[in-house]
């Protein structure tokens, strides 16, 4: 089969690769996006399930790049439902005619790097042909859905499915006994919108979460007028803060005030929209176990406040994990649907789930019958879509062999020993800790202009330096080791206990914490100074 080249090929049609695409074609390069689903979106095409939604602020989560798209676009919800995000990028796509630039069902299966021509060799399932000097991997960090490994998984003969995979065509509930095993960011908001239109909800915990408020609410017109008035400022007040986000972070300094001026403050932020609770409390809370001690004490009583039964609301209450010291999942009416007649907790803490069955879900204390179950247990986060690739770079070696104990790379935008191949969002960049949009606009800017810059210098093999990705791996862990979410197991940690080599006591350091306007600085300083940690050949 004869192979189709183009200058650039781009991996995925997410909000990454949207934005990407739009760049290289503005710039006049001939680049394609392929993307192994049948429409663009990524996370937003796939994550159907009911409740499924923003936890950064609509307008904090759009793209900042065309004052025309700004003015136009109108965000109905602060925190906008997954139907309006589809429509979103889908409209962006079709303002900016970027469809003819895409490519569907076109899943990359290998990519070979040549160091002779200095060109990337793609392999698509179905046996199509690309051949490009440069990658941009847009996977998206939360791409690949991970099942439990229960025996037992593939008896089942009702309804199966991880909320990746959502099915498209409405689905009735009402009298259907529903299963959810999974109480991340996914399972909360799935559960609590499933709360009162299922017949019978059983919730398979096997940790809890912290959780606490979106505090959505509508936007009406006047309001998107004042925000339009204001996005410059806001895109502004976003990239100053570190998690990239409107909210600042309370400098008043967590033991500068009595306990009682701490719970004043809590008591404002628990009111507060998205991400303020954490984001606009006080660094303390992060670094320091006394203090995020106080933080946890104070949202358990939360909890038991909105839990009638004081057995289930303690169940409910993690205890091996600070709060926020893992990606904190935002709720609404999260914890009274536990005070629902038909929604139950199921404890797997107290009796583990031993296997699927035809008819349901067997625990070591009881079998529990259901027509539905619904997975909400995960990603193979961050590194997964690199994993599903096999890439192989210079020398033959392989990338999944490279990061085999954790991804190593320079920014997280490239990788010694695999040369012009650009990671929007990628391993250890700060996409993945902080409100993704902001982040990846900045990656993709970064990376567009080092590629024409690698242009004007006649460059055809761009490849970080070793010295200099070790010198980042090592910042990496140093911001990692800071925090308090060093010792929890979490995505951003890389655990994940349905996939070899990502259980408890293996930290793959995947995300830099050292925050936005850090990292920023220190990609803006790389290209003011010329790039001498990549070497342009
Ligand atoms: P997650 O945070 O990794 O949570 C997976 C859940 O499944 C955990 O409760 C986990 O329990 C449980 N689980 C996994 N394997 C299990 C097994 N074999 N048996 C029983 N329970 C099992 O995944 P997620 O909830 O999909 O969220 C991932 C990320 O997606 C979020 O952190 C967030 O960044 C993003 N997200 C964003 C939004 C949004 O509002 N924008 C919404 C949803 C998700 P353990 O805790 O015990 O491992």
């Amino acid at each position: 089969m004869e192979a189709k080249r183009h200058e650039v090929v781009v991996i995925g049609a997410g909000v990454s690769g949207i934005y990407q695409i739009k760049r290289l074609t503005d710039l006049g390069i001939d680049a394609i996006v392929l993307e192994g689903d049948d429409d663009l979106g990524g996370t937003w095409y796939r994550n159907r399930y009911p409740g499924a939604r923003f936890d950064s602020e609509s307008y904090t989560y759009g793209y900042s790049f065309s004052k025309e798209l700004l003015d136009e676009w109108h965000w109905n919800e602060r925190f906008s439902a997954q139907p309006e995000n589809l429509r979103y990028l889908n409209y962006v796509a079709d303002k900016f005619d970027l469809r003819r630039h895409m490519r569907f069902d076109a899943r990359v299966q290998t990519m070979t790097w040549s160091d002779t021509e200095h060109e990337w060799t793609i392999h698509l399932q179905g046996g199509e042909i690309y051949v490009a000097t440069f990658v941009v991997t847009s996977l998206g960090p939360l791409s690949m859905p991970t099942l439990p490994r229960y025996e037992g998984i593939d008896d089942f003969a009702g309804h199966s499915f991880h909320t990746y995979h959502w099915p498209e065509e409405p689905l009735d509930l009402s009298d259907k006994r529903v299963g959810v095993i999974g109480t991340g960011a996914t399972g909360i908001q799935v559960i609590a919108e499933l709360a009162d239109k299922v017949g019978e909800l059983k919730v398979f915990q096997r940790r809890p979460n912290w959780s606490s408020p979106l505090n959505n609410g509508p936007i009406s017109a006047d309001e998107m007028a004042a925000i339009r008035d204001r996005y410059d400022e806001i895109f502004a007040n976003c990239s100053a803060s570190p998690g990239g986000f409107e909210h600042v972070p309370d400098r008043r300094g967590f033991w500068n005030l009595t306990p009682e001026q701490r719970i004043e403050t809590w008591d404002r932020l628990y009111e507060q929209p998205g991400f303020a609770i954490s984001a606009a409390n006080f660094p303390a809370i992060f670094l320091d176990e006394t203090a995020n001690q106080e933080m946890s004490d104070y949202i358990a009583n939360r909890i038991r406040d909105r839990v009638d039964d004081p057995q289930i609301a303690e169940k409910l209450i993690p205890r091996d994990h600070g709060f926020a010291t893992q990606r904190l999942p935002l709720e609404t009416r999260y914890f009274e649907a536990y005070n629902r007649d038909n929604v139950h907790l199921v404890s797997l803490a107290d009796a583990p789930i031993e296997r699927i069955t035809e008819t349901g879900i067997q625990t070591a204390a009881e079998h529990h019958d259901l027509d539905v179950i619904v997975y909400a247990t995960g990603f193979d986060a961050i590194t997964g879509g690199y994993d599903r690739i096999d890439i192989h770079g210079v020398g033959g070696q392989t990338l999944a062999d490279a990061w085999r104990n954790g991804p190593s790379t320079y920014l997280g935008a490239l990788a010694n020993g695999f040369p012009n191949m650009f990671m929007v969002a990628g391993p250890q960049s700060v996409s993945g800790s902080t409100n993704f949009p902001r982040a990846i606009e900045t990656g993709v800017d970064w990376l567009t202009d080092l590629l024409i810059h690698a242009r004007n210098q006649g460059a055809t093999r761009v490849e970080a330096r070793a010295e200099a990705e070790q010198r980042w791996v090592a910042e990496v862990v140093r911001a990692h080791e800071k925090l308090l979410l060093r010792g929890s197991k979490g995505w951003f940690t890389g655990y994940n206990s349905n996939v070899a080599g990502h259980q408890e006591g293996t930290i793959r350091y995947q995300a830099y914490f050292g925050g936005v306007p850090k990292y920023v600085s220190i990609i803006n300083q790389e290209a003011a100074d010329g790039y001498p940690s990549i070497d342009l050949r």
